[in-house]
């Protein structure tokens, strides 16, 4: 026997999924961001995953980038911030792997290099997000700097976008950002890549050459208003536990630490393996909603770090060993992230070493 608490993840899912974000761009080409040990469902599973399907995965830093290498990913790859010290240029070369550029100091670095391989090179240009990139005033010179490097043998134009999700946002909008584009990097022999989960999804004018899927590979959708091609994603992660214990309080008992549960009648309480240590959050509020065995119930009390507990006064069948599901099928990972102020990325990418994955498919 094994402690109940498991990340099952359905690499179907994941290839159903990118598939979908492809086939809104079928002329362009789809990276696989897997970042972040693929938001937490294990990198070298899901690149093994979408091996035929991804001409390029995206990671963020150089250690994401070796351990696919290491599990055998030959795949491209691309570093989504950049390298963050000169010495990591010469593995970059060896490694066949793409760079972001996002300043001056990074463009000064490669041209001091030696270079056994030029390098493929994605220019980042800041349109409105104001956190990496080049101004657009910039970005031109930027750009015929890094095109006469010998060290440079391509470079990509990126940008990211700041509200490609929220069709109601009143700040900066995609329009503004592509508006911010300068025209100079708009000619049809220069490579693009705008689009996130969002942009695929929501904006059909930033589907460029190259679109970055994140969230949407994982099967949770980043739109606050859904789209007919959103509603076809499919969760790949299903947070899993069990019920490890039950019992009945009464009217004005409390649960767990600081009390923060007050029964007002007779409950039932269901205590589950899963804790903040397994990177549940332990600012979900009572209210939470869970499943047990297929049927929604609810967090009560305050989540402690190896156990959580869920209401049972009207899941008749729930005893120990009952099935509890965190999020995932049946139960959307989104749903559980407004409830804990948060957003999915958050969730997924939290779920801790302790918690083994366990692969379908
Ligand atoms: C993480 C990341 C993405 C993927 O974003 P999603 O919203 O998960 O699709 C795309 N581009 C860049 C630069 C990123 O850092």
């Amino acid at each position: 026997m094994a402690r109940p608490a498991i990340a099952e993840i359905n690499l179907n899912h994941i290839q159903a999924n990118f598939a979908l974000a492809s086939s809104l761009a079928p002329q362009d080409q789809t990276v696989a961001v897997i970042k972040a040990d693929a938001y937490g469902h294990g990198a070298i599973a899901v690149a093994k995953a979408l091996a035929d399907q991804a001409p390029m995965f995206a990671v963020a830093c150089i250690e994401e980038a070796l351990e696919l290498r290491a599990g055998g990913i030959t795949h491209p790859i691309l570093l989504l911030e950049g390298f963050f010290d000169s010495c990591e240029l010469e593995t970059i070369a060896n490694q066949g792997f793409s760079t972001a550029i996002h300043c001056l100091e990074q463009v000064q670095a490669l041209a001091k290099s030696r270079l056994a391989t030029p390098l493929e090179v994605w220019l980042k240009i800041d349109t409105g997000m104001h956190r990496l990139g080049f101004s657009p005033q910039q970005a031109l010179v930027a750009y015929q700097q890094l095109v006469s490097l010998p060290q440079v043998k391509k470079v990509v134009v990126m940008s990211h976008f700041a509200n490609a999700d929220n069709h109601l946002a009143e700040s900066v909008t995609v329009i503004d950002q592509l508006a911010a584009l300068p025209a100079e990097l708009l000619q049809p022999e220069i490579e693009l890549s705008l689009a996130n989960s969002a942009g695929i999804l929501a904006h059909a004018n930033t589907r460029k050459n190259w679109q970055r899927s994140g969230i949407m590979l994982y099967g949770a959708s980043p739109l606050s208003q859904e789209t007919p091609e959103s509603v076809q994603l499919q969760a790949a992660m299903t947070l899993k536990s069990q019920i490890i214990a039950t019992r009945w309080i009464e009217a004005g008992e409390q649960v767990g630490y600081g009390g923060r549960f007050t029964a007002n009648q007779r409950t039932k309480v269901g205590t589950v393996a899963m804790g903040y240590a397994d990177g549940y959050p332990r600012h979900a509020a009572t209210g939470t909603p869970v499943l047990v065995n297929g049927q929604r119930s609810q967090i009560i009390g305050r989540v402690s770090m190896d156990m959580l507990t869920v209401d049972l006064t009207d899941i008749t069948d729930a005893e120990i060993g009952s099935k509890v599901i965190l999020w995932g099928e049946g139960l959307p990972a989104n749903e559980v992230a407004t409830h804990c102020n948060t957003i999915a990325y958050d969730l997924f990418t939290g779920v801790s070493r302790r918690v083994p994955r366990l692969y379908k498919n």
